[in-house]
């Protein structure tokens, strides 16, 4: 289909690698795994958050805004993204971060400082009203008379999305040059920006392939509303055929745990295990969990072994340095 794409500013290096993890297949005894390497879109820009901030600081931009606002756990990867992002386009940011007793300066909120983003820590009750509170917060830099350019959770928004239509035409080339066919992408889902994006790529580049999201929290009927609300809003805005709405949303849930940001031995050893094997990499709030949810769906047979899979790795590695207590 003929899709004209908004404006975005390239900050994350493309194409990231679709590399196969044999040793990873063959210990899990299931379908060829392969691993689309999105932790490798930047040393500090890691991760998924960049390929939607990339659209969503254009359009900052084209608002002249001077100030970036957004959210998110104190060690967000959307927040550090954005606050090295804004800084590389010459902008500054104020995070809204929930402080659950995780103020240590340490792996992303580390980083927040360094790029010198301004920080307003509120309550995980607070925390509940946070698109409010942003609001207050850029209605203050404007009443200085500064411009203030609000930007929601992970990104997870109609045009943040857009970043991942735009990767799923990345990986459609890839796939194609790879002379393979694979049966789905397997990822973590956190704010459901990345998957929305996803399957708004698969209908404007007709992409056969099926997208499983594992969540890290809430459930499953929780994400198909939200990520259903990014499809609707996507098509108002974009223009969308009406066929993305009949896309089905595919959630598989049990993979939540102990909640956000908290792990299970299972999870650990998963990390463990994959770094062992692979000298890949994996977070503990969401790619372990996706992990091990992949390695448990496996096991109950949920693939066959002929299939070749995807599993998208989003990133996250600086999540990893304040729990270090949990590995050795
Ligand atoms: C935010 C994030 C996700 C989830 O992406 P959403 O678009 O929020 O669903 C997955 N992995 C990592 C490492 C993330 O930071």
């Amino acid at each position: 289909m003929d899709f004209q794409f908004p404006d975005r500013v390239q900050l994350g290096l493309y194409p990231t690698p679709l590399t196969p993890a044999t040793r990873l297949s063959e210990a899990l005894d299931g379908p060829e795994i392969y691993i689309k390497r999105d932790d490798l879109t930047g040393v500090t820009l890691t991760g998924n958050k960049i390929r939607k901030i990339e659209f969503l600081l254009a359009e900052a931009r084209q608002h002249n805004a001077e100030v970036i606002i957004t959210c998110g756990g104190a060690q967000s990867n959307h927040a550090r993204t954005t606050a090295i992002a804004a800084r590389q386009l010459g902008m500054r940011t104020h995070l809204v971060l929930r402080n659950n007793g995780g103020k240590s300066l340490d792996g992303n909120l580390f980083l927040d400082r360094m790029v010198g983003a301004e920080i307003t820590f509120v309550s995980a009750e607070e925390y509940e009203r946070v698109d409010d509170r942003m609001q207050e917060i850029a209605a203050q830099y404007e009443k200085e008379g500064i411009k203030a350019y609000v930007i929601p959770e992970g990104g997870s928004n109609a045009l943040g999305a857009m970043g991942y239509a735009f990767a799923m035409k990345e990986l459609a080339d890839q796939i194609k040059k790879s002379k393979q066919t694979f049966d789905a992408i397997v990822l973590a889902v956190g704010s459901g920006g990345t998957q929305a994006g996803l399957l708004i790529g698969k209908m404007l580049f007709q992409v056969p392939i099926n997208i499983i999201g594992i969540n890290i929290c809430d459930d499953a009927a929780y994400f198909q509303n939200r990520i259903r609300s990014i499809l609707q809003e996507a098509r108002q805005r974009f223009s969308l055929p009406a066929q993305l709405l009949s896309e089905s949303i595919h959630i598989v849930d049990g993979y939540v745990g102990k909640g956000y940001g908290l792990s299970r031995l299972e999870e650990i050893k998963t990390i463990k295990q994959v770094a062992e094997l692979e000298g890949l990499i994996l977070d503990p709030v969401y790619t372990g969990k996706a992990m091990y949810g992949l390695k448990d769906l496996i096991a109950k047979g949920y693939f066959q072994k002929d299939q070749k899979i995807i599993f998208l790795h989003t990133g996250g590695i600086f999540g990893l340095f304040p729990k270090r207590n949990l590995f050795f």
